[in-house]
């Protein structure tokens, strides 16, 4: 399997051809540095993203409360958490960075409030 990789770490955005399978690397070229490597190598065998999104307000349909994880979660996920992301509604008041789902999806990673409402 080989994937071509746009490195996002710094603004030169080196693109990074990586070789391998599900499990290991077997070869990377284009990489500009050390940091771009890792970034390839991980990109490529468990690529991962931070969620924003907005949930419902139970008090007004005005308005929603914007939300993201605390950290990164596979990107192999991402589907299943907007799904889920629909069904969730949060009455107020909300602080801000206040955890809205504990433990998202089940990757240890908590579903955040991005503003006080
Ligand atoms: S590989 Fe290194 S030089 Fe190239 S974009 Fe990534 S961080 Fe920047």
């Amino acid at each position: 399997m080989r994937k071509e990789i746009t490195c996002t770490v710094c603004p030169r955005g080196c693109l990074i051809s990586v070789e391998g399978n599900e499990t290991a690397v077997e070869s990377i070229f284009g990489e500009g540095c050390m940091r771009g490597r890792r970034y390839a190598e991980a990109e490529f065998l468990n690529p991962v993203r931070i969620l924003t999104s907005t949930v419902r307000r139970t008090d007004t349909d005005l308005d929603v409360l914007p939300v993201r994880t605390a950290g990164p979660i596979p990107k192999s996920l991402l589907f299943e958490a907007m799904q889920t992301i629909k069904a969730v509604s949060v009455t107020p008041p909300v602080a801000i960075h206040e955890v809205v789902v504990e433990n998202f999806l089940g990757t240890g990673v908590d579903l955040i409030a991005e503003k006080s409402i």
